[in-house]
């Protein structure tokens, strides 16, 4: 008998980004550079869906003169194509309809996962966790540590901040896995019909932080035993119950997931998201 749920999993693919390994390991050399998809999750849910993160702002990223402002904060060469916005594109290619998203969750505020809010201000509301909007709206710069202000400083925004873990939906639960950022957030997805995934993204950017327990390069808190701790309890949750935890960012695992839920590609940039498009800030 069906359980209260989620019906289905819907994998998107917003872009891909190309960064120093250590950016995504603690501890790995910065000559390594990776190029790492940027993830979003559709959940079929009663009367629509429910989005786990958003991408990238695709107008600031296409931008030359934004994109330059941007460079200190390390957007450089990510792949989003220049047709249309990343959201448009990848929800085109799964056949839904933004309109029809009624919940959003992001994981955190950097700019490769709360970019594409403002297509759902208006309609849907945004799960954060109040720490991470509270940390990221007392910043006096407008674009430090991969915030982009512009993505989440939002007067249409129709907030719903947890404090710590919390049932987001039937079969939707937000968990705290603070580390990357002082508020971010995993998620653990219950199918109405059995079986489940654990959802780390950027607890665990690639598969070898979950195998290793290896905090991310990137520690917002400074804190990197409190990043590993984050990775073990998503492994304990995941362990309990019969789960995989899916790694945020990684190139191999993320495509494959992706292929696993009968969702194939956008999987490689130069498909759907053509490399030949993306500008360099100097133009070249
Ligand atoms: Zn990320």
């Amino acid at each position: 008998m069906a359980r209260p749920g989620v019906r289905r999993i819907v994998p998107l693919t917003f872009g891909w980004e190309h960064i120093p390994k250590s950016i995504s390991v603690h501890g790995a050399p910065e000559s390594v550079r990776l190029r790492e998809p940027v993830p979003g999750i559709l959940l079929e849910v009663d009367g629509g869906w429910f989005l786990l993160d958003t991408g990238f702002n695709t107008p600031i990223l296409l931008d030359e003169q934004l994109r330059r402002r941007m460079v200190h904060m390390g957007i450089e060469d990510e792949l989003v194509g220049t047709v249309g916005d990343t959201i448009e594109r990848a929800f085109e290619h799964v056949g839904v309809d933004p309109a029809d998203v009624v919940e959003v969750a992001v994981s955190h505020l950097h700019y490769d996962h709360a970019g594409g809010i403002r297509w759902f201000a208006e309609h849907a509301p945004i799960h954060c966790q109040q720490r991470e909007l509270d940390h990221a709206l007392a910043q006096r710069a407008p674009e430090p540590q991969a915030l982009c202000r512009v993505d989440f400083d939002d007067h249409r925004i129709d907030w719903r901040l947890g404090d710590g873990d919390v049932e987001l939906a039937p079969g939707i639960t937000a968990v705290a896995t603070y580390g990357h950022t002082v508020g971010h957030q995993s998620f653990v997805v219950d199918l109405a019909d059995g079986g489940g995934f654990v959802f780390a993204f950027d607890a665990a950017d690639l598969q070898e932080n979950l195998d290793g327990e290896l905090a991310p390069g990137s520690v917002a808190t400074g804190d990197v035993a409190e990043a590993v701790e984050s990775i073990r309890r998503l492994k304990a949750i995941a362990a309990e119950k019969g789960y995989r935890v899916i790694p945020g960012h990684d190139p191999v695992a993320w495509p494959a997931f992706t292929a696993e839920m009968g969702c194939q590609g956008p999987t490689e940039p130069g498909r759907l998201l053509d490399p030949g498009t993306a500008r360099r800030p100097d133009g070249h």
